[in-house]
């Protein structure tokens, strides 16, 4: 499609989560086949199980692919069965496993991030007992990382249902803050927009769009905010419901994605689309995506391009 940097002048990269079934080098084909700017994956089936080993020429296939393509970056999202404040022992354990063999398996492909939520305290921890275990289970899984590359762990701002941690901003910026001084540079944030809108962050309008930026740079620093899950909502402005709808077509629509890929703060952020469903679905959203990029004008012009507004 718009290929490679002509795209990203004209706002931020895009693409979307894309299946991994045949391997990673389909997954890499596809990705290339949809137009995909930037790509993100799970790194092994979200069903749980002992994760499969990559072959070394599956790896080499997808790279290749993914480089002349331009495809970049290619984001890894942990499963979601890994709950890093689960109250059982044994489970929290697996999930700092999960997420730390993700950090090793993103460094073999390539990829420079891992998205992950800090997941779901038991319902009767206080509080600040449930930041002081997701501290400590982010902090071992820094640790387990030891040398596998510089992959940054990014966390992923949440609607908020059944009690997942992250809706609030602040709260992740708390998390980040503790955890970051014995990992520096190796944390950043994800964020996501139907998460964000459902939490209570107001993005239907361009005005909530740009507040919403402001307290994110604000907490984070425009040097933590790695990645935007661009995805529309179903249900209302802080309902805490997580219910994804297409691109343009849910209760954000288009006036605030037009916003949220005009924004000049966000144009270094790939935003990738999740709607749940098939890639073939997932790249209908694509493509509304890229209209709405298109329509939100970007700044500059590619070379020679005219844009108009
Ligand atoms: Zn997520
Ligand atoms: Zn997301």
């Amino acid at each position: 499609m718009g290929g490679g940097d002509s795209g990203s002048s004209l706002g931020p990269r895009l693409g979307m989560h894309v299946s991994i079934s045949g391997g990673m080098d389909r997954m890499a084909e596809r990705a290339r086949d949809y137009g995909c700017e930037a790509v993100q994956i799970f790194s092994r089936s979200p069903r749980g199980g002992k994760a499969r080993a990559l072959s070394a020429e599956e790896v080499a296939g997808a790279r290749s692919v993914l480089e002349a393509a331009d495809v970049r970056p290619l984001v890894v999202h942990t499963p979601y069965f890994a709950n890093l404040v689960a109250g059982d022992k044994d489970l929290r354990r697996y999930a700092v496993e999960t997420v730390a063999e993700d950090l090793h398996r993103a460094s073999e492909l390539g990829s420079p991030y891992v998205v992950t939520h800090v997941g779901r305290p038991a319902p009767d921890l206080h509080p600040e007992a449930a930041r002081e275990l997701a501290a400590e289970s982010l902090s071992s899984v820094l640790r387990a990382q030891g040398g596998t590359g510089g992959v940054i762990l990014l966390l992923e701002n949440t609607a908020g249902s059944e009690r997942e941690m992250g809706a609030s901003l602040e709260d992740l910026a708390g998390l980040l803050g503790r955890v970051e001084a014995g990992f520096p540079g190796r944390l950043g944030v994800c964020l996501d927009t139907c998460h964000a809108h459902a939490a209570g962050y107001d993005l239907s309008r361009p005005a909530g769009v740009r507040r919403f930026i402001d307290l994110a740079l604000e907490l984070f620093g425009p040097e933590r905010v790695r990645v935007v899950h661009a995805n529309d909502s179903l249900a209302a402005a802080g309902s805490r419901l997580d219910r994804h709808a297409p691109v343009g077509a849910g209760t954000i629509g288009e006036s605030g994605f037009r916003a949220l890929l005009g924004d000049p703060r966000l144009r270094g952020c790939p935003f990738l689309v999740e709607t749940p469903g098939t890639d073939e679905e997932r790249a209908r959203d694509l493509e509304r995506l890229r209209r709405l990029r298109q329509a939100a004008g970007g700044g500059e012009t590619a070379g020679g391009e005219e844009t108009g507004r």
